[in-house]
């Protein structure tokens, strides 16, 4: 059942075929998607040209949402490709490592604080800002989150707040975009072995506790995510907008499950 057939999505934040946009990609392209990727720096750019071509698609641009020059950048190269596309997956986040670990209020420092909001969580909605008038309606956008907005969880410290901003950010959006039915909906994932969540000081030890005390007692991967997000993508989910979804094998309900 092709349920994005010839949706065009602008995936980002692929680094390599362990990240969590990658196990999207996959779902979105067996579903009948069209893809288009983005790169972080000319570092991995060949990474992702091959990558693309295994999802049959020869649009890879360059964009750091640091910076709205690479932005509109980005959009004014896509528009030569795609007049108008349906939707993107915003899959990016950063703090400095430094500030992943240990006492939160001991680590965090203005610089990590501002860099960690305006990447994980300002860049959303600059992307929808620049790329606004190419959606076309019914478009979805879908980004990633983590419990460390709801709850505190060690180690995480300066991405929670940055986390929380951004699922606000998906609520606001939500209600000025649902005029042209455009959706914004975030996935709160489980933890998953990646480039960025390693820079977490005892990730390993995180997925461990997490398996023993999860309700469906499994390690969420990338795939359960694309899964989500393409439904998300899909018209399947057209009354659902401003939402965060939970794909954490239940997790997020769970609270003294090792005391069982
Ligand atoms: P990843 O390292 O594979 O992906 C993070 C991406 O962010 C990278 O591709 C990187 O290039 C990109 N990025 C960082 N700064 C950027 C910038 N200035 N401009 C453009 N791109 C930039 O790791 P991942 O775990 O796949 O992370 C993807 C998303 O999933 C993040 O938002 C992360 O917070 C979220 N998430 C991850 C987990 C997990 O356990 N891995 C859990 C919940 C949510």
């Amino acid at each position: 059942m092709n349920i994005v057939n010839k949706k065009k999505i602008l995936i980002t934040g692929l680094s390599n075929k362990y990240s969590i946009s990658f196990g999207i990609a996959n779902c979105l392209y067996k579903y009948g998607a069209k893809l288009a990727f983005t790169y972080q720096n000319e570092k991995i750019k060949n990474k992702i040209l091959k990558i693309a071509q295994d999802f049959n698609s020869d649009i890879v641009l360059p964009c750091d949402v640091s910076s709205d020059e690479s932005i509109q950048n980005l959009f004014i190269q896509l528009k030569k490709k795609w007049k108008t596309f349906d939707g993107f997956i915003h899959s990016i986040a950063y703090a400095p490592t430094e500030e992943l670990k240990d006492d939160y209020i001991n680590t965090v420092t203005r610089k990590g604080f501002i860099i960690s909001h305006s990447i994980s969580s300002y860049s959303l909605v600059a992307l929808a800002k620049f790329c606004r008038n190419m959606l076309n309606p019914y478009s979805s956008i879908v980004t990633l989150t983590y419990l460390g907005a709801e709850r505190v969880v060690p180690n995480y410290n300066v991405m929670g707040p940055a986390k929380a901003s951004l699922e606000a950010n998906v609520k606001y959006m939500a209600n000025y975009m649902g005029e042209k039915n455009i959706r914004v909906n975030g996935i709160s994932s489980g933890p998953i072995k990646t480039l960025a969540s390693s820079r977490i000081k005892n990730f390993r030890k995180m997925l461990s506790f997490y398996k023993n005390v999860t309700p469906l007692k499994i390690i969420i991967n990338s795939e359960d995510i694309g899964n989500c997000a393409t439904f998300l993508c899909s018209d399947l989910s057209k009354g659902i907008t401003g939402e965060i979804i939970h794909v954490d094998g239940g997790f997020h309900i769970t609270t003294m499950n090792l005391l069982e």
